[in-house]
């Protein structure tokens, strides 16, 4: 397990890496950043670091309940206080990610701009999916999806304007993967990923990189089901510096997903089977496809390929029309 004495001599090597002149500092003076859910956990190690760096930071937290429950100013006032106290710029806004406008208002009204958007709130309703009610499926909706699609709207035309934006976008493994009890929390994940995707495209030729995050952190949010000594090993700092990294200047990255905690990251992409065509030109009958089932599933006979857009992924059913050779 990693010890808070560990850790800090990580910080200590990161800090000497930085003033090595090899290796060039990532700064972010000038620039703003907006971070949603950030009166604790992720979003808060998040606004500290970016603040570090010489970023101004609205750090906005509704300060509810894990549940979505109630409001409380004081989450995102205490983290203003860190940061300012660390010779930091950064201001509070308390309003709901629902209320995207006026989050991104409080960043204009204070700094005259917004730079970086990173989509960080959330809240769980976890029931089986038998047992889920309307209100747990939409309260959840509101917040991950509808709040992040808020906050990114009232920003993007800010973004549009001065040609440059960078948006991080939070998903979670259980988006990606599935989980018992999260039907609700992983749809609005995966709808994070298709929003995150499409925005990429969108904003590409403005320089507005957007790209999604799956984190893994001890936190409030996983407190309730990692063991204590996970918690304190997965600590939010190292997922920071990937934001840090995304929402730089220099950051070549758009239109993808990463798995990052306990200080690994990695890139995670579509894998797509070879397939298999059949005639165009005739019904296709459910027995052929039972008959060629191990092959439509299959990934290991080296035709499988990754798809990076639509048009590529098209491209499959456009040849499948000139291809003589199909299955029977
Ligand atoms: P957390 O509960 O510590 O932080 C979430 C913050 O969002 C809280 O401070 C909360 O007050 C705030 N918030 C909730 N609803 C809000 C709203 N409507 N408007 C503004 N703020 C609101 O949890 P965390 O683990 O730091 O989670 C951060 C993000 O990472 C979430 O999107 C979560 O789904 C995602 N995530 C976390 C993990 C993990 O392992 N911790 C795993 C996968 C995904």
């Amino acid at each position: 397990s990693v010890t808070d004495t560990d850790f800090l001599s990580l910080l200590e090597q990161a800090k000497n890496l930085a003033a090595n002149p090899k290796v060039a500092p990532l700064t972010y003076d000038g620039k703003v950043a907006i971070v949603t859910g950030a009166g604790g956990g992720l979003g808060r190690a998040y606004s500290l670091l970016l603040a570090r760096l010489g970023c101004a930071v609205v750090v906005n937290d509704l300060g509810g309940s894990a549940t979505g429950q109630g409001s409380d100013s004081r989450a995102a006032d205490k983290v203003v206080e860190e940061i300012r106290q660390a010779g930091g710029k950064a201001v509070a806004n308390y309003d709901s990610v629902e209320d995207g406008d006026k989050v991104v208002e409080t960043a204009i009204k204070a700094f005259g701009r917004v730079d970086i958007v990173v989509n960080n709130a959330g809240i769980l309703r976890d029931k089986s999916f038998a047992r889920m009610t309307d209100g747990d499926w939409d309260l959840v909706h509101r917040v991950h999806l509808r709040g992040t699609y808020k906050v990114t709207k009232a920003a993007w035309p800010h973004f549009l304007k001065q040609k440059y934006g960078r948006v991080i976008n939070t998903a979670s493994a259980v988006g990606l993967y599935g989980n018992f009890g999260q039907a609700n929390y992983s749809a609005a994940k995966l709808g994070i990923v298709g929003l995150t995707k499409t925005l990429a495209i969108e904003g590409k030729k403005n320089n507005i990189l957007v790209n999604v995050i799956a984190p893994n952190a001890g936190t409030r949010m996983t407190a309730t089901v990692m063991p204590p000594e996970m918690v304190e090993a997965f600590k939010p700092e190292y997922v920071a510096p990937l934001i840090a990294f995304l929402g730089h200047e220099s950051c070549p990255e758009s239109g993808s997903i990463f798995e990052v905690g306990s200080g690994w990251i990695a890139k995670v992409r579509w894998q797509r089977s070879g397939g298999v065509g059949f005639s165009s030109s005739q019904p296709l009958l459910p027995e052929q496809i039972a008959k060629h089932w191990s092959d439509i599933v299959n990934f290991n006979d080296g035709r499988a390929t990754h798809p990076t857009s639509t048009q590529e992924a098209f491209q499959q059913f456009m040849d499948n029309f000139a291809n003589s050779a199909v299955s029977e």
